[in-house]
């Protein structure tokens, strides 16, 4: 494995002093920049971000929950629900992603960075979280690094993109709080279809509540059930 840090040394020292923190085990940080595709093209067996998104996910989620429940103490348990999960979604991650200029460090395949995989809000969303996940294993599963770390960069700019709404609705639980107030039911999603080559695959979601039902577009399953709740959303709000 060392000789594989060896090869990707300067990505890993530069990705390293923009965060502000060095990596005891280089491999976590290098695994958190690592998409499958890139896994399969690569002559040596090393492992992707997937599991590291897992747990970054979760940490993430942690420490958004605290910065609002400090900022807004006297908000409700549902209001701040909304918040963190508009905050935590692709939309809102993927732009926090750009202001660490992530994608200049993400390894995909050719084939996907000639498609402009690393623009993708999924992709930049993933990697950010799993970049959080390594960051957490990395200082001995402590919340303390990824905490100071998140709130030097995101703290300010998140809360004023809260208090101007600047951040990207979440249509899936702006609909669902709509629809359990009037037909007492959450919406179901379906997927319809899945197009495409890997690495540039289109997803179909259909939304289904009571007599409405929509149809979203996108590139990952995520990325359509938002589309499609957002249309369902509008269609109730009109009527
Ligand atoms: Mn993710």
């Amino acid at each position: 494995m060392n000789d594989v840090l060896d090869v990707f040394k300067d990505k890993i020292q530069s990705l390293e002093y923009k965060l502000g923190y060095t990596f005891k085990n280089k491999n976590l940080l290098l695994a958190s920049i690592t998409h499958r595709s890139f896994v399969a093209e690569y002559s040596k067996k090393i492992p992707d971000y997937e599991v590291l998104e897992f747990l970054g996910d979760a940490v993430l989620s942690l420490i958004v929950s605290e910065i609002l429940i400090k900022e807004f103490p006297r908000a409700r348990e549902g209001e701040l629900s909304q918040i963190r999960s508009a905050v935590i979604s692709e939309a809102y991650l993927s732009k926090l992603a750009k202001d660490l200029n992530l994608h200049d460090y993400i390894l995909i395949s050719k084939g996907e960075r000639i498609q402009k995989g690393t623009e993708r809000e999924s992709l930049l969303c993933d990697v950010f979280e799993a970049v959080f996940g390594a960051i957490y294993i990395d200082s001995d599963f402590s919340i303390e690094k990824p905490r100071e770390i998140f709130l030097k960069y995101f703290k300010d700019r998140l809360i004023n993109d809260i208090k101007t709404e600047s951040i990207p609705k979440d249509f899936k639980s702006l609909l669902q709080i709509e629809t359990q107030k009037i037909y007492g039911s959450v919406p179901q999603y379906r997927l319809i279809s899945a197009e495409g080559p890997e690495h540039d695959k289109v997803f179909t979601v259909e939304c289904k509540i009571d007599s409405i039902k929509t149809l979203g577009k996108g590139k990952s399953k995520k990325e359509a059930e938002t589309q499609a709740a957002k249309e369902a959303y509008l269609k109730i709000k009109s009527e």
